[in-house]
């Protein structure tokens, strides 16, 4: 008997080691990964309920705490990506038929909508041009409407490249007696973040993005709040998997068994939090804006223009408009093809109207910077 192999159903391939090309990645994510989380990935992994793992998995909590600004004990990584956490966010709190209100103004606005819907939730919106940020007024307005239980915002809309500010918003959620979840994928590391200043009361990331870390495990964390109304509910969470009152117990005292952790991922987010932590926190988040700063004002040297004002713009994420007559995907690829260098293009509403350029954890250094611009000057028909 022979056992075949086929790809796409046509060629037989002779299938040779592992080889990929070596890009600078500077699109809406993944990241590149700092060298010394490369490494710690590369260790021989340990069982994961070895005593050495749970010590580890300690120290992951403390870490996204510190990294998050919170004492939320229900702090956690979880298996999968970005998504994920965000799933598990939405599913341990939603109960059929709760009023989730969620403001949308670019693409993971629009996914949270999809998800809590799933869920059960009677879900409604509010709703901005991509690029544009909720002001305080208008999310009290949209409280006042809506009564919901659970305000989802993004705080950093990957699509469009805007900051939402959360200054203020927590308060209001208590005042109209709420939980406020709050989408931090493309804030978390780059982007100063209070969560109990700011009473969120959940909050998802990932961990490709401002942390330089191979995606896969996921920053995840829920306050006394959401807590507390997870341990109300009248139904079970619909999603075994993503079960905090079942991961709770894998990652809190009991250890008790709940799925096997992606350990290896694991160590690589244990070195990307540590190296936040070398860094300084502070330190972290002023070499994004000061890197970020100094691509805006070199893209804007060439003559092009950003997509969002500058106050909501974010640190991690440009939005830079494609000039009149050039074929912004033809020059991405370009760069892709013959520079080694990843640029994003725009999604929905901004579908054709921009590119995005992500300057992320271990990548938000000025000689990325330079090299993108230089490599711009030389191919844009400016
Ligand atoms: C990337 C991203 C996600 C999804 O994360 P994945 O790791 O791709 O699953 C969610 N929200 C925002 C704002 C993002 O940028």
């Amino acid at each position: 008997m022979t056992l075949t192999l086929s790809i796409n159903n046509t060629q037989r391939l002779q299938l040779n080691p592992l080889e990929m090309p070596n890009r600078l990645l500077l699109g809406p994510g993944p990241s590149n990964i700092h060298p010394a989380v490369l490494q710690a990935m590369n260790t021989p992994p340990v069982g994961h309920l070895d005593p050495t793992f749970l010590a580890l998995m300690d120290e992951i909590q403390a870490l996204l705490r510190y990294v998050w600004q919170t004492e939320n004990p229900l702090t956690i990584a979880v298996s999968g990506t970005g998504t994920a956490a965000m799933e598990a966010t939405l599913a341990n709190v939603t109960e059929p038929g709760d009023v989730v209100l969620v403001g949308v103004s670019g693409y993971f606005g629009n996914r949270l909508v999809d998800m809590a819907g799933r869920y059960g939730a009677d879900v409604r919106t509010i709703n901005k041009p991509w690029g544009q940020v909720f002001a305080l007024e208008e999310i009290r307005a949209a409280l006042e409407t809506h009564r919901p239980a659970i305000l989802a915002l993004v705080n950093a809309e990957t699509s469009t490249g805007a900051r939402q500010p959360l200054e203020g918003v927590g308060d209001l959620c208590r005042e109209f007696d709420c939980l406020l979840l709050v989408d931090t994928v493309t804030s978390m590391g780059g982007v100063p973040l209070f969560l109990d200043e700011w009473k969120v009361d959940l909050a998802y990331s990932c961990s490709q993005k401002g942390l330089g870390c191979p995606p896969g495990a996921s920053p995840f964390t829920m306050g006394s709040r959401a807590v507390e109304k997870m341990q109300q509910r009248r139904t079970k969470v619909a999603n075994w998997y993503l079960d905090m009152t079942l991961l709770g117990k894998y990652w809190g005292s009991e250890r008790t068994y709940h799925h096997t952790a992606p350990i290896n991922l694991y160590y690589a987010l244990r070195e990307a939090l540590r190296l936040i932590t070398e860094e300084g926190l502070e330190n972290c988040w002023t070499r994004h804006q000061k890197n970020v700063e100094y691509l805006w004002e070199g893209l804007e040297d060439l003559g092009l223009k950003l997509h969002v004002e500058r106050e909501f713009r974010l640190p991690t994420l440009t939005t830079v408009c494609i000039p009149e007559g050039v074929d912004g995907k033809a020059i991405a690829r370009q760069l892709l093809n013959e520079y080694n260098i990843e640029i994003g293009g725009g999604l929905g509403e901004l579908a054709g109207k921009v590119w995005r350029v992500g300057l992320m954890g271990f990548n938000s250094r000025a000689e990325n910077v330079d090299r993108l611009l230089e490599t711009l000057r030389q191919i844009l028909p400016l």
